[in-house]
């Protein structure tokens, strides 16, 4: 089976996207193509395996695979998927957690019921619960947390399944933002701290509909109602919608990056587009580290809003500076080790003419290890840049993420082993300046309340337990292996 994961390595350090979920109901129509179609809009958020679950009025039926949705999932195979009521999922994992077994939705299945549940986020308990359900007689197929909640589900079915994701929400802690199909209902939930996104709102004429986020929703005849708040259960039946709250939230705390980088552009959160949101990031950039130089550069194609915004608010013009290749996702061919040193060359070319004899305003949407960054600015130099400043609207990372983004140990985080002059040095730029973690907020919403922003300022929202390690949730924890659904963020060389 072809992996898209060899790609994904081609940059040293590219941020990838999490999970996407999304729950459709169309009554009297086959659903299977029109979720299909949602899951495409999604793709950018996991981009390693692919699954859908339809339910006919009486059978739950579940097709997934590895690849992107469009491998997973022909005309042949959606033909065999009846049903007006889906639930699909796409994910993205670290390499080790890579198996069918752990695609989703996991299906779970006893005398009382049947249930697909399909996951956004990372259970910080999920060992521990799996442990206690073991103990208790319960045979897991996979090691995704999602079974964990899966099991939860379908041994509380007794009490009808609104019930039985309370229960989720009462035992699971972590993020989660979920869906599950049983076969007469479409339930989504998000934690009590929202900390991974759900919209709900209306599909067609008199359907019903619910995804990860908002650009799910246009292409296959939806419109948003609203973002499911934390702690929120949405129902979705032959009743309609119904919204009722699950369990108390503590506070709202969204993670602040689905702003900055992992949301599509098109996509509305909070209120607000996030294009938007990520052109004001830049403008408070310009504010927060002005530079004198002659052109703005994006790095393409997230750091393209934020780089027309500093672009505006100082005056100094926007120029695209490098072409990114639209096609390296879309091969399956292992890079070798040559390919690979060649590095980012593979996915951006430089624009000589716009950078020979420029001093150069780099901007982009992070560092990590600061490898890509480093390959860039070189690229820039080689190509007859003067200077290259280099402007970033994610603040420094310097924690890990616990809810669902691999962003790999914290000593391999460049920010948090290096000061801001060696942190310069090391990429090789003239200058080097981060947005603020207020400035990130304030662009997002002009509030700096309900927002996760443990992964810069190390404050996180959900206490985490002693010894979960950072790469526990792609590797073996303890005596376990579980893997995150949720986990998004490679970090590779
Ligand atoms: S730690 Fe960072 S990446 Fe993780 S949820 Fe919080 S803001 Fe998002």
């Amino acid at each position: 089976m072809p992996n898209p994961h060899y790609n994904l390595h081609l940059d040293g350090e590219t941020i990838k996207e999490e999970c996407g979920v999304i729950g459709v109901y169309l009554p009297g129509e086959d659903v299977a193509s029109t979720c299909f179609f949602g899951l495409f809009a999604l793709q950018h958020r996991g981009q390693e395996s692919a699954g859908m679950a339809v339910s006919d009025g009486s059978k739950v039926r579940m097709h997934k695979g590895m690849g992107l949705v469009n491998q997973v999932f022909g005309a042949e195979t959606l033909a065999t998927l009846p049903g007006e009521m889906a639930v699909g999922h796409t994910r993205y994992s670290t390499t080790g957690a890579s198996a069918l077994r752990n695609a989703q939705p996991i299906f779970c299945q006893t005398q009382i019921g049947e249930v697909a549940v399909a996951h956004n986020g990372n259970l910080i308990n999920a060992v521990q619960l799996r442990t206690e359900l073991e103990a208790d007689g319960e045979v897991f197929g996979s090691t995704s947390d999602t079974e964990v909640m899966a099991r939860i589900i379908v041994r509380n079915l007794r009490n009808g399944v609104e019930e039985a994701v309370r229960e989720v929400m009462r035992l699971c802690k972590g993020a989660f933002s979920v869906v599950v199909q049983t076969p007469t209902t479409i339930v989504g939930f998000r934690d009590p701290y929202g900390i991974r996104p759900l919209s709900v709102g209306r599909l067609g004429e008199n359907g019903h509909m619910m995804a990860s986020e908002s650009c799910a929703f246009g292409p296959i005849g939806g419109v948003v109602e609203r973002e499911l708040k934390p702690g929120e259960i949405a129902v979705i039946d032959h009743n309609g919608l119904r919204i009722v709250q699950g369990i108390e939230s503590p506070k709202e705390a969204m993670c602040l990056f689905e702003f900055i980088y992992f949301a599509r552009p098109d996509s509305r959160m909070f209120g607000t587009g996030l294009y938007s949101a990520r052109v004001r990031m830049g403008e408070r950039l310009n504010e927060e580290h002005p530079v004198d130089a002659d052109i703005i550069v994006p790095v393409p194609d997230s750091g393209i809003p934020a780089a027309l915004g500093f672009s505006k608010a100082c005056g100094i013009p926007f120029r695209e500076g490098m072409m990114k290749s639209r096609y390296i996702h879309r091969t399956f061919i292992q890079p070798d080790q040559r390919m690979r040193e060649i590095g980012v060359r593979m996915k951006l070319t430089p624009l000589e003419d716009h950078i020979r004899g420029k001093r150069v305003v780099l901007v982009d949407d992070s560092i990590v290890r600061g490898t890509t960054t480093k390959q860039i600015v070189k690229m820039m130099f080689d190509s007859g840049a003067t200077e290259v400043h280099v402007r970033i609207t994610a603040p420094p990372i310097k924690h890990p993420c616990f809810y669902g983004i691999d962003m790999a140990s914290k000593n391999e985080l460049a920010a948090a082993v290096m000061t801001l002059e060696e942190l310069t040095a090391h990429i090789g730029a003239t200058s080097l300046g981060f947005l603020s973690v207020d400035g990130a907020r304030l662009a997002v919403n002009d509030s700096t309340e309900g927002f996760c922003t443990a992964c810069f300022t190390g404050e996180y929202p959900l206490e985490i337990p002693d010894g979960l390690q950072k790469n526990a949730f792609g590797d073996p924890v303890g005596e376990l292996e579980t893997v995150s659904s949720g986990q998004g963020v490679l970090i590779s060389e």
